[in-house]
């Protein structure tokens, strides 16, 4: 189901007024996790007036260390819509539990796999009972197939509304946190016609190579961008190594717009 062999047109997933698969590269941004309102709102402010069409943050998060924090969960669910009232911007937030999909989808706009779960095959099928769309990352060592095999899981349900999201993966190379795969968005338009967008925050680990990685994907012929912003990233509470500043973000968005121009 997720094969060009049975579907040739790509597919396009409208999200309100937001179309994602479509001629507009779609950029979804916000902090990694969702701390307090204040920052929350002001943050999402910030990423839709510099063009943002799509706001994340994280309320369930899915930590290698079981002391580190963990989101702040409903409360962080509410927070979220707090910002998509103060600003018009669409939500994605990543759900971890199965048992959690009925709180999530009462509050969100798209559904997020992380990597980790990526083979959660009960929780993809569990997204896939719903009808909001799903960003689906890539697993940490998952091949194209693997992951293209867990769209499947979604789409079986009914729920044909699935973004596929690089976000690098596991190689030897230790100066960036993961490797961002920029070959997997061409070899997907090849077999799939499911959108892309690309992580270029968690490929690199470190706000320095996002700009770049960033402009890359967009001239490979991703879909759109997923990029963690922090209003003051060397207090965040998760991920702040790799999240731009809202000024950065805007001059990164301004940049993508020339980049989109001459591809
Ligand atoms: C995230 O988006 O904050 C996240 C945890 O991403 P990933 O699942 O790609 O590591
Ligand atoms: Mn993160």
């Amino acid at each position: 189901l997720a094969s060009n062999e049975l579907q040739q047109s790509p597919t396009v997933i409208e999200v309100g007024d937001v179309r994602i698969g479509g001629n507009e590269i779609v950029v979804m941004a916000g902090p990694c996790a969702i701390e307090n309102e204040n920052d929350f709102v002001e943050t999402a402010k910030k990423v839709r007036n510099a063009g943002a069409k799509i706001l994340r943050g994280g309320a369930f998060k899915p930590r290698s260390s079981p002391y580190a924090f963990q989101g702040l969960e409903e409360d962080g669910l509410k927070i979220m819509v707090a910002g998509r009232e103060a600003t018009g911007l669409k939500l994605v937030t990543e759900v971890v539990d199965t048992r959690d999909v009925e709180l999530v989808n009462k509050y969100t706009d798209i559904f997020q796999i992380g990597a980790r779960n990526m083979q959660n095959f009960r929780l993809l099928s569990e997204v896939g009972m719903t009808s909001k769309p799903v960003l689906l990352k890539r697993g940490l060592s998952a091949t194209i197939e693997e992951w293209l095999m867990a769209a499947e899981y979604i789409i079986a349900e009914g729920n044909h509304n699935v973004i596929l999201c690089e976000r690098g993966i596991r190689t030897f190379e230790t100066m960036t946190r993961n490797t961002l795969d920029l070959s997997a968005i061409p070899a997907i338009k090849e077999v799939s016609h499911l959108p892309i967008v690309v992580d270029p925050s968690h490929a690199t680990g470190n706000w320095k190579f996002v700009p770049a990685l960033a402009k890359g994907a967009v001239a490979t012929g991703a879909d759109g961008l997923i990029i963690e912003v922090h209003p003051n990233p060397p207090c965040a509470l998760c991920d702040g190594p790799q999240s731009l500043r809202p000024e950065k973000f805007e001059t990164l968005m301004q940049e993508l717009r020339l980049v989109a121009q001459s591809v």
